[in-house]
């Protein structure tokens, strides 16, 4: 048998890089494995203002490489490779990568999640151009200004309360009748004088030059077209946890995502799910630290019993 880490984490973006830095800090053996680059979602960002610490508020990418050189420093190692299959069942886990096989002791998924796209024409070149995935991230651009929120959830209305104490005018767009969400978004929402909308319709055509300019919407009973100029799209219709290599040995809610409470412990002892990939109520970059400082925690205790002599 090979190297065995004792803590391999499973990428490399906040959350991930948090968990390495408390395990390289413990004096723990320690590697990430990153299929693209430090940062993961976050470094998609241009402008970070809520995490504490910066005033001026950070660029993602920036941030991720301090997070990376943060854990190196004190001895984490960080090796490019896509995790591709796992094996996590017992006391030493397996690790299947474009690279090679990694062990180890115990396992930090940090794999995070995607928002998941409208799949409207064009939609990818116009992400930060007028069409987003998060308004506690990026709703503060739109102060004063018109915006549209697709989807009928809770995250969707949850945007829309926020985005109404924001933008002058907030148009929530959903294809049924009512909302999914949760009745204590209803009244808020509903007496927000400045919250319209938009039932039994699907945005059929993002309007654009080189930044978003309007909607085009479709009755879905009728056909009928109309057109809806709004400066900017929050897209509120689900997320995509990137959890499908673990689905056979891990338990996941009906959404796909990892099911820990708040010690990020799963249903495998030794294996531990932070940030995004976690099923929990706010998905943000402060969460999925607070996740990787928590997993280290409790997986050092797991590689404390198992150098007990009785358990060798
Ligand atoms: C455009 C944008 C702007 C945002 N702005 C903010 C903001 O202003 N404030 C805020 O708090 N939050 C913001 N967020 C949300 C925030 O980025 C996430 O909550 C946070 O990044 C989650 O961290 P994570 O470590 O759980 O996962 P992620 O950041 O998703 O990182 C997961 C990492 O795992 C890697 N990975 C996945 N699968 C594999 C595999 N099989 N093998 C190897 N590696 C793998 C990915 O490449 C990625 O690097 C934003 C998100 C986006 C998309």
């Amino acid at each position: 048998m090979g190297r065995i880490y004792d803590v391999v984490i499973v990428g490399g973006g906040p959350g991930g890089y948090t968990a390495a830095l408390y395990a390289a800090r413990a004096g723990l053996d320690t590697l990430v494995l990153e299929k693209l680059s430090a940062g993961g979602q976050m470094a998609l960002s241009e402008q970070i203002d809520n995490y504490p610490g910066f005033e001026e508020g950070i660029d993602g990418f920036t941030l991720g490489e301090r997070m990376r050189r943060g854990a190196e420093k004190f001895g984490a190692q960080t090796k490019i490779a896509e995790v591709l299959g796992a094996s996590l069942g017992g006391r030493v886990k397996e690790l299947e990568t474009s690279e090679g096989r990694y062990l180890a002791r115990t396992v930090v998924i940090a794999t995070g999640a995607t928002a998941r796209p409208l799949g409207a024409a064009g939609e990818a070149d116009l992400v930060g151009r007028g069409i987003h995935y998060c308004a506690a991230c990026d709703g503060m651009a739109y102060r004063g200004k018109t915006v549209a929120v697709v989807g009928g959830g809770n995250s969707a209305a949850a945007d829309a309360l926020q985005l109404s104490r924001i933008a002058k005018k907030v148009i929530l767009i959903h294809r049924r009748d009512h909302l999914r969400a949760t009745k204590i978004y209803h009244e808020p929402l509903m007496n927000a004088a400045n919250v319209e909308f938009r039932w039994n319709c699907v945005v059929s055509e993002l309007l654009h030059g080189d930044r978003l300019t309007g909607l085009r919407l479709q009755d879905v009973h009728t056909g009928a077209e109309t057109e809806l100029l709004c400066d900017g799209a929050f897209i509120s219709v689900g997320r995509i946890p990137a959890t499908g290599l673990f689905q056979e040995e891990l338990n996941l809610n009906d959404a796909g995502y990892l099911q820990a409470d708040e010690s990020t412990r799963t249903n495998l002892r030794g294996v531990f799910a932070v940030g995004d990939v976690r099923a929990k109520a706010l998905h943000q970059i402060v969460t999925a630290v607070a996740d990787g400082a928590v997993a280290i925690h409790y997986a050092e205790e797991v590689l404390a019993e198992d150098s007990r002599p009785e358990s060798l």
